[in-house]
């Protein structure tokens, strides 16, 4: 390190002497005042910037939930999560909805009650004022399959245990449907009417894609002529993530849109035969090969206007470096790319992504050459890029390649909500009433949600639920142990109380 300053300095003296015989000395002052005077303004931005948000606390740690209301909605989210409601499983969804209408009698007669085909559950609860504008809230029923690395019980056993409730679904997303109904039979108990209907909407197949659930729910409302103030859907959380370098950091992370998602298929054709005598190129290799390439011609990051607002809100999470290229738009236009590239999520935030999910080629006999090999490509574009282009793109990647590469599937682009519509005003009073010290985080969310599909129904749709995760909230992105702390649950409840009173 000594060594690499000495030469550092060695090399500016060699280059600032040489400067001043070509240019002389006033041009020679001018250029060092300029540069230093550089180099002071991002350090004086990037130290402001980091002051903002610093003092974010976890709601976990500013306030505890009502006792009864945690018991129950813990015991009843146990309930819910011992049903098994892999996506197509009817039956099991079917389950669910009696989970709710016992532990939610109140909930059960007062709310209009639909359950549809695939066992979707759609509900209304009807306000005084009917020249309002309803709202609508989403969430899903069905889960993904228990997968690998269940330690503290099984997937679908529904445990409490040390004041967390683990089981598949906890987080995502039956914690969000039983704090929700926790809330309405509160407010029921308490006597209160909304102002405007309030639908929800609890779909059976949102990890496929939402075709059964969400997408005929949402054909059904344009049908109905129904148009929404808000929609408000899972997406953001609020989130206390470990800092790399040092501490913890919370923040309320609001969906405002979300990337795009597409499917590309690369289909690689060479001769087949017998592996004692294979040709120049051999299926697989060639495959390979174009999915390497791929890798290394990821799309080019670029800064869209919600992202800046995530960077700017988040600044106080980033290390100092960070930090100063997140604070200065031009370094970041230069270098965010680079510098942001071990943060998967801050990276994926600033570039659309394209990623090998599936390959699959040969055959069960091994001494045999395949002919075809194919990969599928899963695709996540941010607000803007055009699915043909990434298309067009792709083909002119792989041109000398016996490679063919198709668009199989492309999903709609979400529009951004403004952050300067009502109801996102509304949702930013509320937690800030009940969280005082807790930042508020606009974001763009990666994921592909139910909320998508209605787009057509609302100008203000809202990817968020007040769920806490993180290592004491809850969590675990499809994997095993997923749990969700009890406080959490007991504090979501408590939300969307206060929200539902303000709608
Ligand atoms: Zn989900």
């Amino acid at each position: 390190m000594g060594n690499a300053i000495k030469n550092l300095w060695a090399s500016l003296q060699i280059f600032f002497s040489n400067f001043n015989a070509r240019y002389g000395r006033v041009f020679n002052w001018v250029l060092i005042v300029l540069v230093a005077g550089i180099l002071l303004y991002l350090f004086v931005r990037s130290a402001l910037a980091g002051r903002r948000g610093r003092k974010s606390l976890s709601p976990l740690r500013t306030r505890t939930a009502d006792r009864a209301v945690t018991e129950h909605a813990a015991e009843t989210l146990a309930a819910a999560l011992r049903c098994p409601t892999i996506t197509g499983r009817e039956e099991e969804m079917l389950a669910v909805g009696r989970v709710l209408r016992e532990n939610y009698p109140r909930a059960a007669r007062a709310l209009d009650w639909a359950t549809l085909p695939g066992g979707s559950i759609l509900l209304r609860w009807q306000g005084d004022d009917p020249s309002q504008k309803p709202v609508l809230f989403c969430a899903h029923l069905d889960v993904v399959p228990g997968g690998e690395g269940w330690t503290v019980c099984e997937p679908f056993d529904g445990v409490r245990q040390d004041g967390r409730i683990y089981g598949r679904g906890a987080t995502d997303c039956k914690g969000v449907i039983i704090a929700q109904m926790e809330a309405i039979e509160g407010l029921l108990e308490q006597g209160f009417r909304p102002k405007r209907d309030i639908y929800f909407a609890y779909g059976c197949d949102e990890e496929t894609g939402g075709e059964v659930g969400a997408r005929a729910i949402a054909s059904r409302m344009e049908q109905m002529g129904l148009n929404f103030d808000l929609v408000m859907d899972e997406g953001g959380f609020i989130r206390e993530t470990a800092l790399s370098h040092g501490g913890s950091y919370t923040a309320a992370y609001i969906g405002m849109g979300e990337k795009r998602r597409c499917e590309y298929r690369l289909t690689a054709t060479c001769p087949g035969g017998h592996s004692s005598q294979p040709g120049k190129k051999t299926v697989l290799v060639v495959l390979s090969e174009a999915i390497c390439r791929i890798d290394a011609a990821q799309p080019r990051h670029r800064m869209i206007p919600i992202v800046r607002r995530h960077l700017e809100a988040a600044m106080s999470t980033y290390p100092y470096h960070k930090r100063m290229v997140a604070a200065n738009s031009l370094l970041l236009k230069l270098i965010g790319g680079r510098v942001f590239r071990d943060d998967p999520y801050v990276s994926a935030l600033i570039r659309s992504t394209v990623v090998p999910t599936r390959v699959d080629g040969g055959f069960t006999a091994d001494h045999v050459l395949p002919s075809t090999a194919t990969a599928l490509l899963n695709a996540r574009l941010l607000p803007g890029d055009k699915p043909e282009t990434v298309l067009d793109e792709l083909r002119s990647l792989l041109a000398d390649l016996p490679v063919q590469v198709e668009l199989v599937t492309e999903g709609e682009e979400s529009f951004i909500t403004s952050e300067d519509q009502p109801m996102y005003g509304q949702l930013c009073r509320v937690l800030e009433e009940l969280y005082p010290r807790l930042q508020l985080v606009p974001t763009l969310v990666t994921g592909a949600e139910d909320a998508r599909h209605y787009s057509n129904l609302s100008d203000c749709i809202l990817r968020f639920s007040p769920l806490t995760l993180g290592p004491r909230g809850g969590g675990s992105d499809h994997g095993g142990n997923e749990f969700l702390s009890e406080q959490s649950l007991g504090l979501a409840a408590e939300f969307y109380q206060a929200f539902f009173k303000k709608l």
